[in-house]
């Protein structure tokens, strides 16, 4: 700690819950998540360019979101790389999106790009390219998606 400054938070630290100590590998993978945390917060911050439609804007947060969610992913499930308690924490403190990861390890689901596209009516980007009439430029509203099918 004590990083050099005016004391004032700058509001780009990982907030850590109170009375939470993380699980031990989580100083590890702090520097990644922290990366994560400053692009999403950079995003956020940016002045809305009037002439992009505002959920573009979304897409970009949501891209690294996912990629947040997907780094963990593979730390536990593929690399095995983080503990098991690690894994619950960052789920149970919304340092990622649990729900989207479970889906990721169902067949079929593998490259899901959220939840949304899976809701009510299901989104287009998850028809398989093959399928889908070619479109160079397709990006699903919701969230960006230029398509997550399993076989793409
Ligand atoms: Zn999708
Ligand atoms: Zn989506």
């Amino acid at each position: 700690m004590g990083t050099a400054g005016d004391g004032k938070p700058n509001g780009k630290s990982i907030r850590i819950p109170p009375r939470s100590q993380p699980p031990e590998g989580f100083e590890k993978i702090l520097p990644t998540l922290k990366k994560f945390q400053d692009k999403m917060q950079t995003l956020e911050s940016k002045e809305v360019n009037p002439s992009r439609p505002k959920h573009e804007l979304y897409w970009d947060i949501h891209r690294v979101d996912h990629q947040k969610s997907r780094y963990i992913y593979s730390l536990y499930f593929q690399r095995k790389l983080i503990s098991q308690p690690l894994y619950i924490w960052l789920v149970k403190h919304k340092f990622v999106n649990g729900e989207l990861i479970a889906k990721w390890r169902k067949r079929g689901y593998e490259n899901l790009c959220c939840l949304q596209c899976i809701g009510e009516t299901v989104c287009v980007c998850r028809v398989p390219k093959s399928v889908r009439k070619a479109n160079e430029d397709f990006r699903c509203v919701k969230c960006g998606c230029r398509g997550c099918a399993s076989s793409d």
